[in-house]
Parts: C-alpha cells; sequence; structure tokens
C-alpha cells in the first residue's frame, strides 16, 4: 500500500482551472514519484456531500469518461479493496483523510470541509469500508492530512449551531471575539472515534493549509482559482 499528499511545489493538480496540460503534467509526476503511473487514476466528482463510491471491477469502467478520466459522480469519499487503483481527492484547506486495514487489503480517502465533516462523510466511509472489506473499525488507522486550523477557520452561527448538535462540540469549536471557530480536524478525530476506530490509530498532521501558504495552496488565503493538492492511496 502506498499514499501521500502533495505540496504547493507539486503544482496545480485540480481541472478546475483553464490551464489542463500543466494540471495533467503535475499529475503525472506525482503518480510517477508514487510508483502508481500505470494504475487507474480514479478521482470523484467531490461536491461537500456524504456520498461514498466504492471502487469495484463493476464499477471502474462505469465511470470512465469520454475523455479517459475515471470520475466517480457526486461523491466526496473512495473506498476500493482492488489492488493496484489509484484513488485521489484533490483539496484547498478541507480534511483529506486516508484510510486503511494494516493488512493493505483495504483502502479509503475521504474529502471534508465543513458540509461533509457535519454530514458525517467520514463515519460513512468507515462504515462502508468495513463492509466493503468485512474489517472491523478497531482494526482501521487513519491519518488526517494538513487542514485549515481553527485560529483560521472563522464559521457563521449557523454553521456553528449545527456543529454544536454533535457529541463534545467543546472539543472542536470554539467562542472567540465575537466569532466561531471551527476545528476541521478535530471534528473528524471525533466522527473517525465515534465510527469505531481507536484513537490510538488515528494520527494527526499539525499542519495548516492557511498559516502555510509557503508550502500549501489555501482558499480561504487565496480565493476562488487557488491550486490545489492531491492525496493518493493504492494498494500496490
Ligand atoms: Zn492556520
Amino acid at each position: 500500500m502506498v499514499g501521500g499528499f502533495t505540496a504547493r511545489h507539486a503544482g496545480n493538480l485540480c481541472f478546475k482551472g483553464p490551464d489542463h496540460k500543466a494540471v495533467s503534467a503535475a499529475r503525472s509526476s506525482a503518480l510517477t514519484e508514487l510508483g502508481v503511473a500505470d494504475f487507474p487514476l480514479v478521482e470523484a466528482q467531490q461536491v461537500h456531500g456524504n456520498k461514498v463510491f466504492a471502487v469495484t471491477a463493476n464499477t471502474l469502467p462505469q465511470i470512465r469518461r469520454p475523455d479517459g478520466r475515471w470520475v466517480a459522480p457526486a461523491s466526496d469519499a473512495l473506498i476500493t479493496v482492488q489492488p493496484q487503483i489509484t484513488l485521489s481527492l484533490y483539496y484547498a484547506d478541507c480534511v483529506p483523510i486516508f484510510l486503511w486495514l494494516p493488512e493493505g487489503n483495504a483502502i479509503g480517502l475521504v474529502h471534508a470541509g465543513w458540509r461533509g465533516s457535519l454530514k458525517d462523510v467520514a463515519g460513512k466511509a468507515v462504515d462502508q469500508l468495513c463492509q466493503l472489506a468485512d474489517g472491523s473499525p478497531a482494526q482501521l488507522r487513519a491519518i488526517i492530512g494538513p487542514a485549515i486550523c481553527p485560529s483560521c477557520y472563522e464559521v457563521g452561527q449557523e454553521v456553528a449551531e449545527t456543529a454544536r448538535k454533535l457529541p463534545h462540540p467543546e472539543t472542536f469549536l470554539d467562542h472567540r471575539n465575537d466569532h466561531w471557530h471551527l476545528d476541521l480536524k478535530a471534528l473528524n478525530n471525533k466522527l473517525l472515534v465515534r465510527a469505531g476506530l481507536l484513537p490510538g490509530n488515528i494520527e494527526v498532521s499539525p499542519l495548516c493549509t492557511r498559516c502555510r501558504t509557503d508550502l500549501f495552496f489555501s482558499y480561504r488565503a487565496e480565493g476562488t482559482g487557488c491550486g490545489e493538492m492531491g492525496a493518493f492511496i493504492a494498494i500496490l
């Protein structure tokens, strides 16, 4: 099994912008560096929802588009037990979550911004990955990658109200100077534990994408049109 998260110097990895040639080149070099250049690269039409797409021998051909890319419709999490398929999702401040069984025979990848987090996309991915792999969440390992930190992440009253209904909101929601701040990494950590992961099996990156624009692209720092990083995971 192999996985990784790109930094800013790897270039923009998302096809939203006009320069598709540069994105293709940046993706190719990231995949070559990971040693997965020959595998199909599956991505998802990320919509800030909680739909999980299982990539199997049956579903892979169904999501092949005329341009040759494999794109899972309206999904924010990808799971598979198939070797030699690379799962990928793209980020600029949202939370990347890598999931895998220690035997390396089942993997998942999650994109969680505030909308997806409040809809528990991480918990859904855990449930469905365990079903697909016939595994237990207590066996699963997770890495919560670089994402926006709570100081950089002010949210509105409505978001705060919804977040307060989740268990232990004091661990991820903070009211300071009349503003609400949401800790997306801490929230997703809680959601993973609620889904059955052992806290000791979850590793959290301390890096903030907005504090460290020297390393990462940040939507909150740079606005629309900023580049996006890629997260990749594959069973070899
Ligand atoms: Zn920050």
